[in-house]
């Protein structure tokens, strides 16, 4: 068995695969996927319906069509795929002047990535280069205090989304949904479809939390209702889930006394949000931003640790799995640079992102000039619905581009392309992305979300 590889990538979900594939098409030799599951493909198995894969493949796929697509492209390409194996641990290793030097001629550590299965026991490989691309988990009932009793029947979205469309188990007959993140809503029809009643959707907060188009087509289309602005106060049942009551909140996000409506369920899901999955990143000491709980990464989707890169829904979470796939391509591509000697762009100058107005986070969080081409890509989420806005990025107070938006919502990422020619003329070295009321004398109106239509002021 070869232990040395050039690439390690630790993940076999999206993000991992499309690394994979760009770091063996940038000229890796020997790039290695770890896989802890059966397959490869990570949530989009079980994501059976469609809406995969209108940005990047300009096609409507269910999830296993999207993710077969990129196992096929890694067999092709020579990737290679140890399934059911768990990564236990990622540490900087020896160094090695021969192989692992850099351009300039200087030492770099190898990467030991350790990690078992059933076939070898216990393994530790070595990567020039390592992408962690682990995903995420769910919230679950612990983690946002639901009062009440502790009966069979309360699932997390996906934890029920598995058992129905893997496993092929009837989780419930009457459903309370709590949380309007996109896999509650997807849950919503997908429960319908099988012959469930699914009484309504609840949100805490006064907006929906998932895209527009599942809010359409998976509850508008079905009919259920959508109760913004309220919560779960109260499960009961002895064996199993009998009763849910909900209740309305106030702008302090508290119950309000007297609105108590009481539904007679056997199910309640959760879809009260996703946690990346950074066990490992925390173990290997890189530094995480507290606004995603993901790595803390450069423009090429490197980390703080020299040579390892992170990617997909490990760094922050996406809602569209095309923009997995486009990220993860910069990280694998970036990763086989690395592994070959390259510099990374490090040693130049770096602009990092600071958060204005209604911004939760930026991604990348720093921009090393050397490594943007013609622009580099920010993504990023607002912290509430905003109409007629524009995004800014601000070099001190001085605006340096501004794309208008019509409509943002904290359920749909945002991704703006800043042109290299601007971040040159950065006069410090901090730049600050930013939402304000459009200017509507200066911008033209743009029809689309997400098309970046930057203006130059
Ligand atoms: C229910 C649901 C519905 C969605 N619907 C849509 C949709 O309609 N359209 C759309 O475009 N996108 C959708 N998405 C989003 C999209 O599927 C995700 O953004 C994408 O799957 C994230 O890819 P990833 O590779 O980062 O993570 P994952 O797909 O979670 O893959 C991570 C992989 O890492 C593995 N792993 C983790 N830790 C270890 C370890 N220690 N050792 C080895 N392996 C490990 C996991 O087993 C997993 O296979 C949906 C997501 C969900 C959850």
């Amino acid at each position: 068995m070869r232990t040395e590889y050039d690439v390690i990538i630790v993940g076999g979900g999206p993000a991992g695969l499309a690394a994979a594939c760009s770091a063996k098409e940038t000229g890796a030799e020997h790039v290695l996927v770890i896989e802890r599951d059966k397959e490869a493909g990570g949530i989009l198995n079980q994501c059976i319906h469609n809406g995969f894969g209108l940005h990047y493949f300009k096609e409507e796929l269910t999830g296993p069509e999207y993710a077969a697509r990129f196992v096929k492209k890694a067999k092709s390409l020579g990737v290679s795929v140890m399934l059911d194996t768990m990564v236990l641990s990622v540490e900087r290793g020896g160094v090695s002047a021969s192989d692992g030097a850099g351009a300039s001629g200087e030492e770099r550590p190898w990467h030991v990535v350790t990690a078992c299965n059933t076939a070898y026991g216990l393994v530790r490989l070595t990567g020039k280069a390592v992408v962690l691309a682990m995903g995420c988990r769910e919230r679950p009932r612990g983690a946002v205090a639901i009062p009440g009793d502790r009966p069979a029947g309360i699932f997390t979205a996906g934890t029920a989304q598995r058992y129905m469309n893997i496993e092929g188990f009837m989780v419930g007959r009457r459903v309370v949904i709590l949380g309007s993140g996109d896999i509650g809503l997807i849950m919503a029809r997908r429960m319908t479809l099988e012959g469930a009643k699914v009484l309504a959707c609840v949100e805490l907060m006064p907006y929906c939390n998932g895209l527009n188009r599942n809010i359409v087509q998976c509850l508008n289309d079905y009919g259920i209702p959508l109760y913004l602005s309220h919560t779960v106060t109260n499960v009961e049942g002895l064996q199993r889930v009998e009763r849910v009551t909900v209740s309305q909140v106030g702008s302090d996000r508290k119950p309000i006394q007297g609105t108590e409506i009481i539904f007679d369920c056997d199910t309640l899901l959760l879809s009260v949000g996703l946690i990346p999955e950074n066990e490992l990143t925390k173990q290997a000491g890189i530094p995480l931003d507290p606004a995603t709980r993901g790595a803390v990464v450069h423009e090429n989707m490197e980390t703080k640790e020299p040579g390892v890169f992170s990617c997909g829904n490990v760094v922050h979470v996406h809602d569209l799995v095309d923009f997995v796939t486009a990220e993860s391509q910069r990280a694998g591509k970036a990763a086989a640079e690395y592994a070959a000697g390259g510099s990374c762009g490090a040693g130049g100058r770096e602009l990092s992102l600071k958060k204005g107005d209604h911004i939760t986070y930026t991604v990348p969080q720093s921009i090393r000039l050397k490594n943007v081409e013609k622009n580099v890509e920010v993504s990023f989420r607002v912290n509430e619905i905003l109409k007629d806005m524009e995004i800014q990025v601000l070099d001190n107070d001085k605006i340096i581009c501004r794309y208008p938006r019509e409509y943002m919502a904290p359920g749909e990422m945002e991704h703006v392309a800043v042109p290299r020619v601007l971040l040159e003329k950065a006069s410090g070295d901090t730049l600050c992305v930013s939402v304000a009321p459009r200017k509507t004398d200066q911008v033209p109106a743009c029809p689309e979300r997400n098309e970046n239509k930057e203006v130059l002021p």
